[in-house]
């Protein structure tokens, strides 16, 4: 799954001032609870469903036959998951007949007694009929839930203007919603899925479609068969009116699913799937081993994608239009995620929630090997450094890699599991080198194809492939917590060069780290030494006859840690110049942006663009852009640059001088294809004009996306009146989730202050309560009084106008 981490830390001035009151009671029972790997007492064998839809009630009708086997001790019972189900029949299958059994249920477990005692691998089939009632579900007698629903019906009655579908989410257990099993991720089984939907909507289910019948009430039967075993919760349903665009791996079908209005760009945004295929194929050396891999997107859903076997699905932050991908694919990360989770999840499959990272890890590791493939080093190590950082700012630093203790496994999906995940294995593939890398990892996914894993069998791989021990690597990475704090510091005295490098964590805990140093003689000639810091303060000596123009340590950039390196303006000019990495060149813009603004500009010269991108913030941030040869470059940077977010940035710090000899810069690029370029135009030109803002905001307002959807708006917001609540709803509506939106929905609860209109105000605060549905549980606690205090301001404010109903309306929202 792809969640959406967000770093609110960005909001902690404004969580600070509501936190004390909103403190829940400590809750610390699970910190005593081990959660290990799951008992196996019955194993899956085959899951045959026939389903169809209500929807008008929004339940599935369901007539399932499971078969199972007793793992190795022989049994009587059979327990299944089962969530808020209405149960009509419970019977064991014997030939054409079908004996009833006795069970209970306590509306999430179904406690089966079998007819008999069945001998370990003995297999018997248990046949159920039900009704799946999944916007009736509550768990432990609570309110009605909104996530973990299981199974999804968006707009089921066409009252509004949203795309009608159903979709399923199954991970972690929320699959048992839509059909009785044993929900649990080392159980794994084949399947087959027949749905019974109206004949205008297609369907997309796991494995393939083996058969289509047209029946006489209007309605269509879909056949769907997994050969291959997977866990329950990667099983999918998708219904709807979707185009499905057509593409192929080799041989096999690779089917794109989106609305009609994105079918002409759904290979722009999807389109890189065959070549992904092939090349995670190639650098694992196990084959896609799935009959086919198609993608849907889903309105409404709750996370970022979901690796549902052969069927992954996305939310609509996938769909985006030709404008928008005139900037970047901004969904080919995620695309790439779902993918490589169908070796790291799907065909080895983590055997419990604590070994989550066994899926997460891999999935967000995935994102760099693409990137470097496809955009290169510095792209990939770009998004290493992003990831990085995001685990820093997470402020996990007391949690496990695999961790044994959680109060809920949901929980377990964070920056964690996955960006520091990531992390570690670069690291692991930096120290084992790449060739053993591969062939571990190639092993790994041979040894426990269709099995569940935990990370010591992953760690056995290794060690089996490189002959040496990694416990210090597992015990310290995967069963630790934190990461080290390094101080380095150089001297250089009587022909040695020194470098001490002091680990300053307060944590206490001290770090084992292989560690390529790099020592530069002059230019980039250079010496590499690889050194092991194991202690609080290691100190190396290298004999050199002059001080180095450079010591680079970390020279690989692969440490997961925080580094303080103190380096003078002369060694960091060198590492720029000469040192190859992206973060080496990153690390020297920052201490130029802190320290010594005229070297800054350096960067406008990089050869990738994310490094321009960073300089041109930096210079803009310094006001470096007031220096007459930094702003010469700058200009230049504005018309030529092949990158387009490059370019609208510079046009951007242009924007800001008001200066009209740029008027007609402006108004060539104002209506650039990107939608990044012609926002920066239009600041430019609102600067200029200011009386003239509103109206150009609103000659744009039609097709304004992105960045200049963000001016659009910003200006539009400013002059605002009741009229343009629609163009405000929209341009928030499609802001995708991110701590960005949080933001917007700040700005846009104020415009509310200022709305009338009691059914606008309405559709206002329920957009915003979307979003704040849309934040995974694990951040409410931090964001929540966020947005407890918007809504009380505009309730306030509503109260003061006398409209008392629209008041208590909004004071209902989030109690
Ligand atoms: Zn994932």
């Amino acid at each position: 799954m792809k969640k959406i981490i967000l770093i609110l830390i960005l909001f902690s001035s404004i969580i600070k001032t509501q936190a004390q009151q909103d403190n829940p009671s400590a809750d610390t029972a699970w910190e005593h609870i081990y959660r290990g790997s799951y008992p196996r007492i019955n194993d899956l064998v085959h899951t045959k469903l026939v389903v169809s839809f209500d929807y008008n009630k929004s339940w599935m009708y369901g007539k399932e036959w499971v078969t199972l086997q007793p793992h190795f001790y022989d049994t009587d019972s059979l327990t299944l998951d089962a969530k808020g189900m209405e149960i009509k029949e419970i019977a064991v299958v014997k030939g054409k007949t079908k004996i009833p059994l006795k069970y209970s249920y306590d509306n999430m477990q179904l406690r089966i007694t079998l007819d008999k005692t069945y001998k370990s691998r003995e297999k018997y089939t248990v046949y159920l009929d039900y009704i799946s009632k999944p916007d009736e579900l509550k768990l432990k007698g609570s309110a009605a839930i909104t996530e973990a629903k299981g199974l999804y019906f968006i707009n089921p009655k066409g009252e509004t203007n949203e795309h009608t579908e159903i979709w399923t989410q199954g991970e972690t257990e929320s699959n048992s919603a839509w059909f009785p099993t044993i929900d649990k991720p080392d159980q794994k089984t084949t399947q087959e899925i027949s749905m019974t939907v109206p004949s205008k909507y297609v369907t997309l289910s796991n494995g393939l479609l083996v058969h289509q019948q047209k029946n006489a009430d209007g309605t269509r039967t879909d056949d769907w068969k997994m050969d291959l075993p997977n866990s329950p919760y990667l099983f999918f349903m998708g219904v709807g009116d979707y185009v499905i665009v057509k593409d192929i791996y080799k041989k096999m079908d690779v089917d794109y699913y989106v609305e009609k209005e994105y079918a002409p760009v759904a290979k722009k945004i999807f389109g890189e799937t065959p070549a992904m295929i092939g090349f995670f194929s190639k650098i694992l050396g196990v084959p896609y081993v799935w009959p086919k891999y198609d993608q849907i997107v889903g309105r409404e859903y709750v996370s970022g994608a979901m690796e549902n076997t052969t069927a992954t699905l996305h939310q609509d932050g996938a769909y985006q239009n030709a404008r928008q991908l005139v900037d970047g694919n901004a969904w080919e990360n995620d695309i790439s995620h779902e993918l490589f989770h169908h070796w790291f999840g799907d065909l080895v499959t983590t055997e419990s929630w604590s070994n989550i990272t066994l899926n997460e890890s891999f999935a967000n590791y995935s994102e760099y090997l693409w990137q470097q493939f496809r955009h290169g080093k510095d792209a990939a190590d770009e998004l290493n450094y992003n990831d990085m950082q995001g685990y820093l700012m997470s402020g996990s630093d007391d949690k496990d890699l695999v961790r044994f203790y959680y109060k809920n496994k949901e929980d377990l999906f964070d920056a964690v599991s996955y960006n520091k995940g990531g992390r570690i294995l670069h690291m692991l593939r930096n120290y084992v080198g790449d060739s053993a890398f591969f062939k571990s990892l190639k092993e790994y996914l041979t040894l426990y194809k269709f099995k569940p894993a935990e990370a010591q069998q992953l760690r056995l791989a290794f060690e089996d492939v490189t002959g040496q021990d990694l416990n210090w690597f597992w015990n310290q990475w995967y069963y630790g917590s934190g990461q080290p704090s390094l101080d380095i510091n150089y001297d250089y005295t009587n022909g040695k060069a020194r470098v001490i490098v002091d680990q300053v964590q307060t944590t206490g805990k001290i770090f084992k780290l292989p560690v390529a140093i790099d020592v530069y003689s002059q230019a980039a000639n250079k010496k590499r030494y690889k050194v092991w810091l194991k202690n609080k303060s290691d100190t190396f000596y290298f004999a050199s006859l002059q001080k180095p123009s450079l010591i680079n340590v970390d020279a690989d950039k692969v440490l997961l840690a925080i580094k303080n390196d103190h380096k003078s303006a002369e060694e960091f000019e060198q590492q720029y110049q000469y040192a190859p990495n992206y973060l080496d060149r990153r690390e020297a813009l920052e201490y130029f942006a802190k320290n010594k603004l005229s070297a800054l500009a350096n960067g406008l010269n990089d050869k990738y663009s994310g490094l321009r991108l960073f300089t041109l913030e930096n210079l803009d941030k310094g006001k470096g852009y007031t220096i007459p040869s930094v702003l010469n470059l700058i200009e230049q940077i504005a018309v030529k640059d092949p990158n387009k977010k490059v370019q609208a940035k510079a046009i951007g710090i242009l924007a800001k001088l008001n200066n009209s000899k740029y008027r007609s810069l402006f108004e060539k690029y104002v209506t650039d294809s990107s939608y990044s370029v012609a926002g920066a135009a239009l600041e430019g030109l609102a600067q200029l004009e200011p009386e003239q803002a509103y109206t150009l905001a609103k000659k744009y307002s039609n097709d304004a996306l992105g960045k200049l959807g963000e001016v659009v708006s910003g200006i539009i917001s400013k002059n605002a009146s009741e009229n343009d609540f629609n163009f405000l709803l929209d341009h928030f509506k499609n802001e995708p989730l991110s701590e960005d939106k949080i933001k917007s929905a700040i700005a846009f609860a104020q415009y509310l202050l200022k709305v009338k209109n009691t059914e606008n105000v309405k559709k206002g605060v329920d957009e915003i309560m979307k979003l704040r549905n849309q934040i995974p549980e694990q951040y409410r606690g931090y964001i929540d009084p966020v947005f407890k205090q918007l809504f009380s301001k505009i309730s306030d404010a509503k109260k003061a106008e006398g409209n008392t109903d629209l008041s208590n309306y909004i004071d209902g929202l989030l109690k």
